[in-house]
Parts: C-alpha cells; sequence; structure tokens
C-alpha cells in the first residue's frame, strides 16, 4: 500500500508501527460517516494513529478508497460501502458524521439527494447515536449563516439564509440537521456536539471540486488563467485541514454542546488569494505566468466570511496553527504529486 505523509508523524509506514496500542479501556469504537472524504479521511488518519479501532461509512459520492487505502488492511480498520439515507445497525461508542458533499458543484449536482443526506441521513446517524448511546458529532457549516449581514460571525447569530436559491439545499439542509440534532438532545438525551465549519482546503481536496482553493492551484500549476468569479473582492476564511480535525477532536472530548465555529478568523479576498496562491506555486514552478480572468460573479455568493472563535477558544482551547502560506505550501505540493501520478 502506499506510504503517506501526516504532518507532525511523518510517513504512515507499511507496517503501521506508528499505530498506539491502546489498552482495552481506553480503545473506542469510533464511526466516522464520510470518512472516505477530503476532511473524513485526515480524521480517520488521527483516531488510526492513536489506536481506536474505526469505521468508515461512505457511499463514495465524491469521496474515494484512494484517501483511506493505505488503512485497508489494518484491523483496527473497517469500511462499509453503505448510503447513510438508509438505516444502518451497528455498535460504536463515538460517531464523527461527516458525510455530505461539501462543494457547491458536487451538492448542487443533486439537491435533492443533498438535502435528504443532510436531513434522512442525520436523522438515521442519530438515531443510531441514540439506540448505542453514543455521543455524536454533527458536522455542520459556516453556510448556516447564509450571506451574513453581521461581521463576524458568532455562533448566536441566526444567518441570512435563502430557502430558494441553489445553495438552499446544503445551507437549509445543514440548518435542519442542526435543529434535529438537538431535538434528539432534548427530546431524547442524545449527546451532541455541533461544530460549524468554514471553508477548509489542504492535501486530498479533489481536482474537481469546483472550490477556490484547488481550481487557483490547478490553473497555476498548468499556467492557465485563474478564473475569478465577479470582481474578486468577496472574502473568506481558509482554514488548514489538519487544524480542522484539531477542532473537531477537541470538540468531541469536550463538554460543549453548544455549535462552536471551526475556522481561521484571517480574512483574504478572492484577489488575495489569487496572489498567494501565485506565489506558492512559483516555488515549484518559477516560469508560472498564470494570469487573471474575470467571469460573471454567481448566484447567491456570500460576500464576505469570517468565524469569530471565541467560543473555540475558551470551550476547546483551540485556535489555529496554520497560517494560509504554510498551508498553500503542503497543499501546492500535494497537488504536484497529484498530477505527476495522473500525467
Ligand atoms: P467530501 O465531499 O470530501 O466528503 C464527504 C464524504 O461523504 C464523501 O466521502 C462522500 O462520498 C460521503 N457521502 C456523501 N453523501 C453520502 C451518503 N448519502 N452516504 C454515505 N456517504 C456519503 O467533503 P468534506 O470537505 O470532507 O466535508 C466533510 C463534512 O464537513 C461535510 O459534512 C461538509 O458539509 C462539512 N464541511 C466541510 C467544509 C469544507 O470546507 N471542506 C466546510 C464546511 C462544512
Ligand atoms: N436508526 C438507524 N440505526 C439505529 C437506530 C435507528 O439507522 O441503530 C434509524 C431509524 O431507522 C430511524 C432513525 O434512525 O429512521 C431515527 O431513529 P429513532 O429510533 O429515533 O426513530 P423511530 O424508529 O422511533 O422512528
Ligand atoms: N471563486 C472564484 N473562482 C473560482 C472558484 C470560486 O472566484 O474558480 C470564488 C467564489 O465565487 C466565492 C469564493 O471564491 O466567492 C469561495 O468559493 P468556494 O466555492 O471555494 O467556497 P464557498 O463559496 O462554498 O465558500
Amino acid at each position: 500500500w502506499k506510504s503517506i505523509k501526516i504532518d507532525g508523524y511523518g510517513s504512515v509506514p507499511k507496517h503501521f508501527q506508528h499505530v498506539r496500542k491502546l489498552n482495552p479501556i481506553e480503545k473506542k469504537s469510533i464511526l466516522v460517516s464520510g470518512g472516505a472524504g477530503f476532511v473524513g479521511s485526515h480524521l480517520v488518519d488521527r483516531l488510526m494513529l492513536m489506536g481506536h479501532n474505526v469505521i468508515v461509512v461512505d457511499n463514495f459520492l465524491t469521496g474515494s478508497k484512494d484517501n483511506i487505502l493505505h488503512w485497508m488492511d489494518h484491523p483496527n480498520f473497517e469500511l462499509l460501502r453503505h448510503d447513510i439515507v438508509e438505516p444502518l445497525q451497528i455498535e460504536v461508542d463515538y460517531i464523527y458524521h461527516l458525510a455530505c458533499p461539501a462543494s457547491p458543484v458536487h451538492y448542487q449536482t443533486n439537491p435533492i439527494k443533498t438535502l435528504k443526506t443532510a436531513f434522512i441521513g442525520t436523522l438515521n446517524m442519530l438515531g443510531l447515536a441514540k439506540r448505542t448511546k453514543s455521543r455524536i458529532l454533527i458536522a455542520s457549516t459556516s453556510e448556516v449563516y447564509g450571506d451574513p449581514e453581521v461581521h463576524p460571525q458568532k455562533e448566536d447569530y441566526n444567518g441570512s439564509v435563502s430557502c430558494t436559491g441553489p445553495r438552499a439545499c446544503y445551507d437549509e439542509g445543514k440548518r435542519a440537521a442542526e435543529a434535529l440534532a438537538y431535538s434528539f438532545q432534548s427530546q431524547n438525551d442524545v449527546d451532541i456536539r455541533v461544530a460549524r465549519i468554514f471553508n477548509t482546503y489542504g492535501p486530498r481536496m479533489k481536482w474537481n471540486d469546483g472550490r477556490v482553493v484547488s481550481n487557483f492551484i490547478l490553473q497555476a500549476l498548468r499556467d492557465e488563467p485563474m478564473t475569478v468569479y465577479g470582481d474578486g473582492s468577496a472574502t473568506r476564511s481558509f482554514q488548514f485541514v489538519y487544524d480542522l480535525v484539531e477542532g473537531l477532536m477537541r470538540l468531541m472530548d469536550s463538554n460543549c454542546t453548544e455549535p462552536v465555529n471551526i475556522g481561521n478568523p484571517v480574512e483574504y479576498s478572492v484577489l488575495e488569494l489569487s496572489s498567494m496562491v501565485k506565489d506558492t506555486v512559483k516555488e515549484f514552478n518559477p516560469s508560472c505566468s498564470s494570469v487573471l480572468v474575470f467571469k460573471h460573479a454567481i448566484e447567491d455568493d456570500p460576500r464576505r466570511r469570517r468565524p469569530d472563535i471565541s467560543r473555540a477558544k475558551e470551550q476547546l482551547n483551540w485556535s489555529p496553527k496554520w497560517s494560509v502560506q504554510r498551508g498553500l505550501q503542503l497543499t501546492v505540493k500535494y497537488f504536484v504529486s497529484e498530477l505527476e501520478e495522473n500525467s
């Protein structure tokens, strides 16, 4: 199998000598729905290296076996090909519920399926948590704030979301998922955690997911024009995936049952991001001459987005450690190796 690099751990070697041997009391069975996806697979790496039993449930809609291939033969690891819109009966201690397409091009391809995954899929995961009395962490999103009128966004902001626009299937699906989680908490005492995740990037992002970071990196590596939608003044706060995984694990281990923003509060415009990507790509390809091309603005595109992370700081003692510049270096490196492998 392929060895992979995990920062702070080096490579995951062939014989997994880095996997801790936990004593049976510490070792938990942890379900990661969507564990073959971008974020889920990094979480799986961390949980596996800690020595837990990890069960991945994924229907491979947007995820890939490649992301978890390196664990396939490990006795602590199990992969179930399953669509969470269908009920699932297994025995677990903790559930990280991440299954849902996350990038606009993917969640808008089949909006009804996105809504079913967000609502029925979450219902099934909550039903599973209720029956097994396991703690469940729901991966929600900054999209619950919609196109925010309040800046930066705190967890008590109720959001400005269109329930009819092209992003509604995802935004309203996630809002319903949160409402469902809090209803299972109040009605059935289910032990829930809710993470509102802001834009995240890093290795294992898909090439074709249409997000600004992956688009710009690929375009710059191929010396193609970088596509800016609108005038490039829209802002986002970009979080590196390792920071997110750390935040999710701290939230799971905390007593905080309120929603928690997990994101990097450093905000950049799309134009600023384009020049940072170009600078980073130049370290790998000094002759990169990619220019900008301006396209029509897209419908319902939030103008600004930045998390207020006071709650995560106070309750989880968490804040992001990765600057965008450092995170981009690892991400560009990943895309370079993917391009080489696929050329
Ligand atoms: P991803 O698309 O890479 O991963 C999602 C995974 O869920 C994929 O492996 C996919 O195959 C699986 N999946 C989708 N529908 C399923 C279904 N019905 N049954 C079983 N598996 C299914 O996305 P990601 O970026 O890793 O996002 C993970 C979670 O984090 C999602 O819930 C997403 O909404 C949330 N999130 C991500 C971001 C981000 O910037 N990446 C931001 C906010 C929230
Ligand atoms: N569910 C599941 N796995 C379980 C338990 C429940 O998938 O181990 C599903 C169940 O099929 C239902 C949903 O979770 O669709 C909600 O469960 P709950 O027990 O609350 O619902 P009920 O069966 O009472 O309608
Ligand atoms: N964007 C862009 N060019 C691209 C892809 C996206 O200018 O090739 C813009 C997009 O309009 C938005 C921002 O970048 O303003 C972030 O888009 P992305 O799809 O990455 O994330 P989301 O909109 O879901 O936060």
